[in-house]
């Protein structure tokens, strides 16, 4: 990880926030090859999952074409989206203070934790711990929306996306004419309080989410839901997490949440973490009625098996809900029902790590006077390559500069193209390997005389010539389209 997590900072993929202030936890900057490969994945989850949605056979006896739509909701939403959801009263994790030396421990990581003071301890080892017993810690970032700062005025950064969709069913409804069943998906960011973050950017405070609200008919759930959670682990496979490190996790009853009828993790073996352990890239849900229905009547618990509205003792729900029809007109059967709803969410961040990860290698391969050298080679899919090709003329003279920038300028109208002239080619093959680019051409002395380039294969390291007009099919093939 260390490797990885060096790599990232020597190329430009990922620096600690405000580096130069000495950083600030859990909070991350994506630099130039990041940000093109953070853009790249979101990409494909876009063209994949809302704009070619329905290029996959669904369920057995479900329609074949389904609505998808997006939408990009705001951060900070009324208070009291939070408060029907459940996240104000139940997004919590339970901390244990040291009131020696204030240092705050996740109380179900106290075993794993270290106490700041030396020599390292864990926490309560030290004879000087003072430690609380676990208090509840609301993750929600809290903020202020007006110029009163006032119980009146406190809102909370979004810790999730999806209530995003919950709160525009009905406009979507109204607007898209989508009909049953149909997903909305958005990409955006969440914040949250982390206690702990940690592993790079795996946990940070800040983050961003793309996730898929589908709507469905209650008994088609089921087969929805198993559709999303296949689905969703094929995708991260086309994309090439290929290895023995991803799986597909289906959660025990007990860990599910009190709403849900079956929830899947896609998680991956991040190496991090202690050899064995699996860590969640993306958990898909059924989330049955829930969210429409608490949106609607107020906060759900769950009592004898049923979800009903919290009450206080005035018999009124704690936290009412909007009190709209958020129900759905079935015109052919003339009912109204409340839709049920299956959730892939996935992390933008940890995909991007996960594909990091699962991209880095090591290998030993001939220089130019064929003496075997070590290089770090990023094996990325092409989709997700932040560079897709690099020009390179093999020297500055001779007129391979000109033809080089030529097609250079070429490439770039279609792609995320790099023109690079300094250093021996072995040098710029092995920054460009680095980097993750799938192809380098190079112009050399023979391109001058018969058109001809040569292309090296970033995995193989193989060369072969073709004719540079030839150059933009090649790529246009290779990376699809
Ligand atoms: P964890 O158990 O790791 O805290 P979670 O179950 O709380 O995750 P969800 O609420 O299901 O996570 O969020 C959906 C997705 O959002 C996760 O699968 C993950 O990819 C991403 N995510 C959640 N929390 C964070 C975070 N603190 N930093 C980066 N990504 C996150």
């Amino acid at each position: 990880m260390d490797k990885i997590v060096a790599l990232c900072k020597r190329r430009g993929f990922i620096f600690p926030s405000s580096e130069i202030y000495g950083g600030i936890g859990g909070f991350w900057d994506y630099g130039p090859l990041g940000v093109e490969l953070k853009r790249n994945v979101r990409e494909a989850w876009w063209q994949d999952m809302v704009l070619r949605h329905d290029d996959t056979t669904p369920p057995p006896g479900m329609p074949s074409a389904y609505a998808m739509v997006g939408i990009e909701t705001s951060i900070i939403m009324h208070p009291q989206v939070w408060k029907a959801s459940g996240h104000y009263d139940l997004f919590h994790d339970m901390l244990v203070d040291c009131r020696h030396c204030k240092a705050r421990f996740r109380a179900d990581q106290l075993a794993s934790s270290q106490c700041p003071e030396k020599p390292s301890k864990r926490p309560g080892e030290h004879t000087t711990c003072d430690l609380t017993p676990p208090r509840e810690f609301n993750l929600m970032f809290k903020t202020y929306v007006g110029a009163l700062v006032d119980p009146e005025s406190e809102a909370y950064l979004r810790p999730e996306t999806a209530q995003g969709m919950f709160v525009n069913f009905r406009n979507v409804l109204a607007t898209a004419r989508v009909k049953l069943p149909f997903g909305i998906a958005q990409i955006g960011k969440s914040f949250r309080n982390e206690i702990t973050p940690r592993y790079f950017t795996y946990r940070s405070r800040e983050f961003e989410q793309m996730e898929i609200e589908f709507f469905c008919r209650p008994e088609e759930s089921r087969a929805w839901y198993e559709y999303w959670r296949d689905r969703r682990l094929r995708w991260y496979v086309s994309l090439g997490l290929r290895s023995d490190r991803v799986r597909l996790r289906e959660h025990s009853p007990e860990e599910l949440s009190h709403y849900s009828c079956g929830t899947a993790d896609i998680e991956y073996a991040f190496p991090f973490l202690p050899e064995g352990e699996f860590g969640e890239l993306e958990g898909i849900a059924h989330r049955g009625d829930f969210d429409l229905r608490s949106h609607m009547e107020g906060k759900l618990v769950r009592q004898g098996g049923e979800l009903v509205v919290e009450r206080g003792p005035d018999g009124k729900p704690v936290h009412p809900g909007s009190g709209k029809d958020l129900t759905y007109f079935d015109e052919e059967t003339g009912e109204r029902i409340v839709p049920h709803v299956i959730e892939p969410s996935a992390g933008v961040d940890r995909s991007v790590l996960a594909f990091l990860c699962e991209a880095y290698d090591e290998d030993v391969i001939p220089d130019e006077k064929g003496v075997p050298q070590p290089r770090v080679v990023l094996r990325l899919h092409p989709r997700l390559a932040p560079v897709k090709a690099a020009v390179l003329p093999l020297i500055r003279k001779e007129g391979m500069p000109e033809v080089a920038l030529e097609l250079y300028r070429e490439l770039k109208r279609s792609w995320n193209v790099d023109y690079d002239d300094k250093g021996s080619i072995g040098r710029r093959y092995r920054r460009q390997d680095e980097c993750g680019t799938p192809y380098c051409f190079t112009v050399d002395g023979q391109t001058l005389s018969d058109g001809t380039v040569t292309v090296r294969d970033r995995d193989t390291t193989r060369q072969e010539r073709i004719r540079m007009v030839d150059v933009p099919g090649f790529l246009r093939e290779r990376l699809g389209g």
